[in-house]
């Protein structure tokens, strides 16, 4: 929403009174003076007017070390789901608020982001971003040596009518690699590799865009981004 269309109706204020605040220097937005009133705020915004401050809800973006059989959901009958296991780490959190920002399958380990940020995870995962987003991969048998070329002129997927963006495919040994891929279609890397017939036995998110999964993080523990890769992230 427009700042000055916020403050007017959180504080009653006229139109002209609002004006005059944003002239005076008298409205500052996270810590700055703002004199726009066309500036885009959301309900984290930290915003005090006139001297008042106004409510806001606490922003929170965690990443996690996702580990196999955790499913990338918010509450499932069977199988533990990755917010659940942020509750047990952070019990004051509101769990209802929080959403995932992109997913991996069940079986899929390493980096996966939490949010309560709809607008964050919306410009994060949405295709157009074309965050990379960089696994470790290992595979049944060895990697085709044509494989690196192909992933960098793109796999066709008849299924969505789509060729993959170009990708970047890094061998490591016989059968392992790293890849960088630009977007997330339902099972992407697996469906990338079943071209040569060769299934992926292991998947490991390392990272996305800026935001790296450190090794001192253990599986299954989670902790907040902080302001640097919230904001680089996008
Ligand atoms: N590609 C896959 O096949 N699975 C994932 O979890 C992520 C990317």
């Amino acid at each position: 929403m427009r700042l000055d269309r916020y403050l007017s109706k959180t504080l009653r204020a006229s139109n002209k009174q609002v004006k005059h605040w944003l002239e005076q220097g008298a409205v500052t937005v996270d810590g700055s003076i703002c004199s726009r009133g066309d500036l885009s705020v959301s309900r984290f915004s930290r915003i005090v007017a006139n001297g008042h401050p106004l409510p806001c809800d606490t922003r929170h973006c965690f990443l996690m070390n996702k580990p196999a059989g955790v499913l990338s959901a918010t509450r499932d009958a069977e199988h533990t789901t990755a917010i659940e296991l942020l509750a047990r780490q952070y019990p004051a959190l509101a769990l209802d608020d929080l959403h995932l920002a992109g997913r991996l399958d069940r079986a899929t380990t390493g980096l996966l982001l939490l949010t309560n940020d709809g607008l964050w995870s919306k410009r994060l995962t949405r295709p157009e971003q074309k965050i990379p987003k960089t696994y470790l991969v290992t595979t049944a048998h060895p990697i085709d040596p044509n494989a690196a070329e192909q992933f960098a002129l793109g796999v066709r997927f008849d299924k969505e009518g789509v060729t993959t963006a170009p990708a970047q495919l890094q061998r490591l040994a016989d059968n392992q690699a790293r890849l960088t891929i630009y977007e997330g279609m339902h099972h992407q890397i697996k469906r990338m590799f079943a071209l040569y017939r060769n299934p992926v036995v292991a998947l490991h998110r390392e990272r996305m865009g800026h935001i790296v999964l450190e090794p001192g993080l253990a599986e299954g523990q989670a902790r907040p981004l902080s302001q640097q890769e919230i904001q680089g992230a996008l």
